[in-house]
């Protein structure tokens, strides 16, 4: 089946490899919760605030921002895969916020 609209990594990476899709957070699993939330975790503040459900059917991460020890020969990952490299979130945020932008957040609170 081919893929029309093709998926890319949420950072935005130009790899040719597999996409993994977030953990399942409506499942009555506590591992999967608490595993998603730790993915959730290096997205982006706007990111998250799309909820649960929009991360998990749009949102996907490859195999850069895994240690090799999580994944599998069958391109998976493990069941305790979190990713922990390249995760470049904090450099972005940075990025945005000016003195000036950091002064608003201020007063807006
Ligand atoms: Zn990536």
């Amino acid at each position: 089946m081919p893929a029309k609209h093709r998926l890319m990594c949420y950072f935005g990476c130009m790899i040719d490899g597999p996409l993994h899709r977030f953990p399942d957070p409506k499942t009555e699993n506590l591992e999967s919760i608490q595993k998603f939330s730790e993915w959730k975790a290096v997205l982006d503040g706007p990111t998250q605030e799309r909820g649960d459900k929009y991360i998990y059917n749009h949102i996907r991460l490859c195999n850069k921002h895994f240690l090799e020890s999580y994944q599998l020969p069958s391109r998976r990952l493990t069941k305790n895969a979190v990713p922990t490299l390249n995760l470049n979130k904090v450099v972005r945020v940075t990025e945005q916020l000016s003195p000036s932008a950091i002064g608003t957040l201020d007063t807006g609170k």
